[in-house]
């Protein structure tokens, strides 16, 4: 897979996941808040219950203990000490009360003296000195006032209300109510929708409760625990060695667990109350968000994948598109075609490439760090340089728009003129030079030459000779001027013919071709009239040269013309003269050379 596309999906996939894991941990935070605020808020819903229905007990057997003494004979048969006539007059209200609450599971009447007078639960049992066995019962006794509490009797935990009775200031007694713990769980369940279970301390057990020590939770023992909740508390039983809150799960649930300690009368503390309700499992709930999220983002990432590809695919295919129509156009271009950024070479057309031999772009930089390695020096100075005037070959070209810009250029020894074109392209602050080398070696051939005698013409002899001039004058080199003339043609045409003429004129200037440098610029001046520029040449040198020409045109045997000589004017440029002065003296020299019998070299 392309590298960047990895990278896209990579870093989208990290937003993905990053958004996707803020959302949830933002989730879970807001929704643990709020959980715990409902559990304390349950708590204080349970605290306030339990509460409650202390109190409203307490009033409740208070309110009781009055209306029971109020009856005639109860107060008196209490004080006389008489249990059967206390038992006759209690017995029809002991039953009514217990109708009214089935846990009232004790009513007892005490003696000043410690002893138990009657007990409703009990009849048959009395007399003896209760108040030495239960401490509450003697504290109250003692104190002569209300005592309240859960305390440990014959019948078992109870919560008990102990209510002091006067005879007209005089201490009697007390009246005692127990009522089981089932009262006070059942109403919990009740207003609060919580399971609630009693435990009590081992330690502060009296030695009357006989209980079914079915459940044990260190050193908790449960008290009228239903059967059916036994297994629960097992399982709780060996999470915990205390009685604390927590959420545990059993049975695949999640039950939350709260604790309220029980007091005894003097609010020592004896036990604990144990509040039990299903609830959702916050840990369980935190791994199915997560698990959930986790998903989510996978679904996201797979069609955030799909998506990243498709449009990868649809821009790449768009850009190969783009690219590959940009390199048509170039390559339908049946000239040398570069595009270039002016330092190195970015695109070059399929004509570039077959005329430099080369397969590919890459193969061609590989070996050639920018086409005008190739660049010759020309006649004039059209030809383009790699560096002219400290300008780069293409700086040096949009400097000067209007100029004619030529490159010329040798492969495999053949040698072509180009015309070269720059345009500059803008995209998006990035610029980019298309070049264009146009071959115009045949019409610089055409324009530029003699069409009889192959020569250059005289067009482009005043074109290369300004030139030349300043290169000489720039690097003090010599440079001398040869003004050629057949001697008597006048006589060839008249006596053979013009065609005659023509082949003499073309062995002429064939005759010289071969006989000079390729630096040399032979030139057809007009008529039978040639013009030899010799760069770096001096006057000697040039002697040299037109002897050499005067000998070879003397010795050459004409095709029915038969012998032909040339006369020669030669001179050397002064650095005092003007082009023009140099034609006008090398014409002179020629003049002479006829004047003074031709077939000769005048200097
Ligand atoms: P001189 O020795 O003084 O130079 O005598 P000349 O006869 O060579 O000189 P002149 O200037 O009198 O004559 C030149 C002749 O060259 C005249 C012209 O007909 C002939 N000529 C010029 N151009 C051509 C050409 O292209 N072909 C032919 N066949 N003849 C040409
Ligand atoms: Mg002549
Ligand atoms: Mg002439």
């Amino acid at each position: 897979m392309n590298p960047l596309k990895i990278k896209i999906i990579f870093i989208l996939s990290l937003l993905i996941l990053a958004v996707v894991s803020t959302m949830t941990a933002y989730g879970l935070m807001h929704e643990k808040k709020e959980n715990d605020r409902r559990l304390s808020e349950a708590y204080e819903h349970v605290h306030l219950t339990y509460n409650e229905t202390i109190k409203d007990t307490i009033h409740f057997y208070q309110a009781r203990a009055e209306a029971n003494f109020r009856s005639p004979g109860v107060l008196k048969a209490f004080y006389e000490g008489n249990h059967t006539a206390l038992y006759e007059l209690m017995k029809p209200r002991w039953e009514v009360m217990q109708h009214e609450n089935p846990s009232l599971v004790v009513m007892q009447f005490h003696q000043a003296n410690g002893k138990s007078l009657l007990r409703l639960h009990q009849p048959e049992m009395y007399g003896d000195k209760i108040a030495t066995e239960r401490p509450m019962v003697a504290y109250a006794h003692a104190n002569t006032q209300n005592v309240s509490g859960f305390e440990e009797g014959r019948q078992g935990l109870a919560f008990r209300v102990l209510i002091p009775v006067f005879d007209q200031g005089i201490y009697i007694g007390l009246i005692e109510f127990g009522i089981a713990t089932p009262y006070f769980t059942d109403k919990i369940r009740r207003f609060t929708g919580y399971d609630a279970f009693f435990f009590v301390n081992k330690s502060i057990l009296g030695h009357f409760g006989e209980f079914r020590k079915s459940v044990t939770i260190g050193q908790n023992f449960g008290v009228d625990i239903p059967l059916s909740d036994e297994s629960f508390l097992q399982h709780y039983a060996q999470l915990h060695v205390k009685l604390q809150n927590d959420v545990i799960t059993y049975d695949h649930q999640a039950y939350e667990v709260n604790v309220l300690p029980i007091k005894e009368y003097r609010s020592r503390p004896i036990g604990a109350i144990m509040f039990v309700r299903t609830t959702d499992d916050f840990s369980v709930h935190m791994r199915h968000t997560i698990v959930a999220s986790g998903l989510i983002a996978l679904l996201l990432i797979f069609i955030m994948g799909l998506i990243v590809d498709r449009i990868y695919s649809f821009v790449t295919a768009k850009m190969s598109f783009q690219e590959r129509y940009a390199q048509m156009i170039l390559d339908s271009v049946p000239a040398p075609v570069i595009v270039t950024d002016g330092k190195s070479l970015i695109a070059a057309s399929d004509a570039f490439l077959q005329y430099f031999h080369f397969e590919t772009l890459e193969a061609f930089k590989h070996e050639h760090q920018c086409v005008c390695e190739y660049f010759e020096e020309g006649d004039t100075d059209e030809y383009l340089m790699p560096m002219r005037n400290d300008q780069r070959w293409t700086e040096f070209m949009l400097e000067h728009p209007h100029k004619t810009h030529k490159a010329k250029i040798t492969i495999d020894g053949v040698c072509t003129i180009f015309e070269v074109r720059i345009s500059v392209l803008n995209l998006n602050d990035t610029l980019r030079y298309v070049v264009i080398f146009n071959d115009i070696s045949c019409m610089q051939q055409q324009s530029m030459s003699d069409p009889l005698t192959g020569a250059a013409n005289r067009l482009y002899f005043s074109m290369v000779y300004s030139h030349a001039i300043n290169v000489a004058r720039r690097t003090g080199k010599p440079l001398t001027l040869i003004f050629i003339d057949i001697d008597h043609f006048k006589k060839v045409n008249d006596m053979y013919g013009h065609l005659v003429g023509d082949v003499v004129l073309k062995r002429i200037a064939q005759i010289v071709t071969n006989r000079i440098r390729n630096s040399d610029i032979f030139s057809r001046w007009g008529g039978e009239e040639f013009v030899l520029l010799l760069p770096d040449t001096s006057l000697d040198e040039a002697i040299g040269v037109a002897n050499s020409l005067k000998e070879a045109i003397y010795f050459e045997e004409f095709d029915k013309a038969g012998s032909i000589t040339c006369s020669f004017g030669v001179a050397i440029l002064d650095e005092s003269e003007t082009g023009e002065d140099l034609l006008k003296r090398a014409d002179e020299k020629l003049y002479e050379a006829k004047e003074t019998g031709r077939n000769r070299i005048v200097f």
